[in-house]
């Protein structure tokens, strides 16, 4: 991936080749700047890579027209973010509801699912609140429920940890390893965080958009 939106070209990824299989837990590794995010938002359709192909199952999602990305996105992948993302103005079960409205599911299995969610990651008795109203951690708990809320087969989570204390963090990692385990979901999370990545089952290091270490536990 080269960006050409600045008068010097960045070579934000070189010759990166990497398999992943469904029901990994893998950490991308690396200080600011070695490419994770650039990475993640190629995986998840979110950019575009200037060269090669990104293949998720046995669709080549690099070919899909805009509108084909758009529905397998909805479909197959959730997305976390560093700053939770959460909007302001509706209650947690509200921005859980949100990624099922898209998909347009009737109100009854909506609330059905979002009700389970919401129960399985241990934040049920917030469901009423406003982000505002919720902790970092309860915040990213929510956005965590909104990524899996949808039944994807990865979720795609670009330092989610980030801005909580070291006791959130690993107890986020906890809950995203439980749902790892129960549903068979990839997480693919990145983080500089010596603590997360020690937890992730496959550990890949990124120094200058290369891939410099890649190690299974
Ligand atoms: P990380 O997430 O590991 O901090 P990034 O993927 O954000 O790394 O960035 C990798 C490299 O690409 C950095 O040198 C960064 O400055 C550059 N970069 C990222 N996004 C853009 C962009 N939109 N335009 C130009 N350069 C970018
Ligand atoms: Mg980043």
């Amino acid at each position: 991936k080269t960006y050409n939106d600045k008068t010097v070209p960045v070579h934000a990824l070189k010759g990166i080749n990497l398999e992943i299989s469904q029901g990994e837990f893998l950490s991308i590794a690396g200080p600011s700047g070695s490419g994770k995010t650039t990475l993640l938002n190629i995986l998840g359709g979110l950019d575009s890579a200037s060269s090669g192909k990104v293949n998720i199952g046995d669709k080549t999602i690099t070919n899909l027209t805009k509108t084909e990305l758009t529905n397998f996105r909805l479909e197959h992948f959730g997305f976390v973010f560093q700053s939770y993302n959460l909007m302001p103005v509706l209650n947690a079960a509200e921005n859980v509801d949100f990624v099922l409205r898209l998909k347009k599911l009737p109100r009854y299995k909506r609330k059905e699912k979002v009700e389970a969610i919401l129960n399985a990651m241990g934040i049920s008795e917030y469901s009423n609140h406003l982000p505002s109203e919720l902790s970092g951690g309860q915040q990213q708990r929510v956005a965590i429920a909104r990524a899996l809320v949808t039944k994807p087969s990865l979720v795609l989570a670009d330092e989610p940890t980030a801005n909580l204390d070291s006791e959130t963090a690993k107890s986020l990692v906890d809950i995203m390893e439980e749902m790892n385990r129960k549903l068979n979901v990839t997480f693919i999370f990145s983080t500089h965080d010596p603590l997360v990545m020690d937890r992730a089952h496959r550990l890949i290091r990124l120094v200058d958009g290369k891939i410099a270490n890649d190690k299974k536990k």
